[in-house]
């Protein structure tokens, strides 16, 4: 192809979403570029899993609150199962800081969101070590999606709806005239368009370097340690995440293949070490496996009594901005659009902000959800926003 309307560079959940927003809209000319032979093996394929209200900023809080209605309502089985998630507070400040959260998200309109004691935090979650804990929130409509599933979606969608995929397709520059985009060029040829969205996740720097635009997204290398229990766990087991230390687990879903894993012991978990440097590496590392087991020790003797299973152990890349939140918007660079930075939540957050960039580029700004606070503008005027709790 020589020339198109919309070029998205970046065929995981967001670039994918982006192309069902815009194809939705009516755009029929959208093209997706994806390095690999197939989607899904950048950072959509390597997530948990877990979409959650329960945030801290009102613009992470109303995304997902956006987010969660899409996945509830769509025609389309992206696996979104209600099972809720359980922080919990391992000291008083921990637990005012949830207090405060939940006010907030029932504020924005967060519903099924509640400060839970500690007898309730033992009830929901058996056999859980509750000595050190002082409370928690839970959040019943927050709980699973399956990554792929949701890719998948919109992808059939966008293709319906006239998009088109090129895989293998790898974009080595943007291409500028005048402070105008005009193109790409690729490891295939070079691609005319007057408008491009990148989409590349925590490889998008590099490419946005190549159009003189200094976006500030930094990969880092985040694990997730696959093991079998002993005994089935409680099919309502929620997300349950340590909100001092980050230590989380849940049941695991095999996302490729969901039926595959149905006798309920198999169980992941992670926290986010701090060893793990700005890096592409997605090796995974033998050493995290002690690491981890030394938290789900203390914390259970349902997740210390497992055994690893090595081959499914996985890792993948967080695609961190300075202060945690997406970028989603243009720049001085005339029809160069960035959807990037999402720093662990793209995937849950890729309805809100594929609709999002969608009413930016056809409509100069979005309107269903005012975004500008993730403006990339926000590096340079300072008006940097603050979220504590990411995991
Ligand atoms: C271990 C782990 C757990 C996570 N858990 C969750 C979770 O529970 N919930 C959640 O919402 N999020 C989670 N995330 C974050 C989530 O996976 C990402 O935010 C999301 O997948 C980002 O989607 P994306 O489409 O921007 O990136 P990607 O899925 O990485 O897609 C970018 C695509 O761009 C392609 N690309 C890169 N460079 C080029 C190029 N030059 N030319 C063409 N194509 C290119 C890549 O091959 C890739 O397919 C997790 C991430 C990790 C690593």
């Amino acid at each position: 192809m020589e020339k198109t309307e919309i070029i998205i560079i970046g065929g995981g959940v967001v670039g994918a979403s982006v192309a069902y927003h815009l194809t939705k809209r009516g755009v029929k000319d959208v093209l997706i570029l994806e390095k690999e032979n197939r989607q899904g093996l950048g950072s959509t394929g390597k997530a948990t899993g877990g979409v959650r209200a329960q945030f801290e900023t009102d613009i992470n809080i109303r995304m997902s609150l956006y987010s969660i209605d899409f996945f509830e309502r769509w025609d389309f089985d992206c696996g979104y199962e209600p099972r809720g998630y359980l922080f919990f507070a391992t000291d008083e400040k921990q637990l005012d800081y949830l207090r405060r959260n939940v006010e907030k998200q029932k504020s924005l309109g967060v519903k099924a969101i509640e400060i839970v004691n500690t007898q309730t935090i033992s009830e929901i979650v058996r056999g859980l070590n509750c000595e050190d804990i002082v409370g928690g929130s839970f959040g019943a409509n927050d709980g699973f999606i399956n990554p792929l599933g949701v890719l998948e979606g919109f992808t059939r969608k966008a293709r319906e709806n006239g998009a088109e995929i090129l895989t293998g397709t790898e974009v080595i520059s943007i291409e500028t005239r005048n402070d105008k985009v005009v193109g790409v060029k690729t490891n295939q040829g070079v691609i005319k368009a007057e408008t491009i969205v990148l989409c590349s996740g925590a490889w998008a720097k590099e490419l946005a370097k190549t159009a003189g635009v200094d976006l500030p997204v930094e990969p880092q290398k985040r694990q997730i340690v696959w093991a079998k229990t002993a005994e089935p766990l409680p099919s309502n087991l929620p997300m349950v995440i340590d909100l001092g230390s980050g230590f989380h687990f849940r049941s695991a879903v095999d996302f490729v293949n969901p039926s595959a894993v149905a006798d309920g012991t198999d169980v992941l978990f992670a926290f986010p070490d701090a060893d793990g440097k700005s890096s592409f590496d997605t090796n995974f590392d033998e050493s995290f496996i002690p690491k981890v087991y030394e938290r789900a020790k203390h914390r259970a003797a349902f997740l210390a009594e497992t055994t690893v299973v090595r081959e499914k152990c996985r890792a993948g890349l967080y695609e961190n901005t300075p202060d945690h939140h997406a970028i989603i918007g243009g720049c001085e660079i005339e029809g160069l659009y960035f959807c990037n930075g999402f720093s662990g939540h793209g995937v849950m957050h890729s309805p809100a902000s594929g609709r999002a960039i969608a009413e930016i580029i056809l409509d100069g700004k979005a309107s269903f959800l005012d975004v500008s606070c993730l403006s990339l503008e926000r590096f340079t005027t300072g008006e940097l926003l603050h979220e504590t709790s990411f995991i």
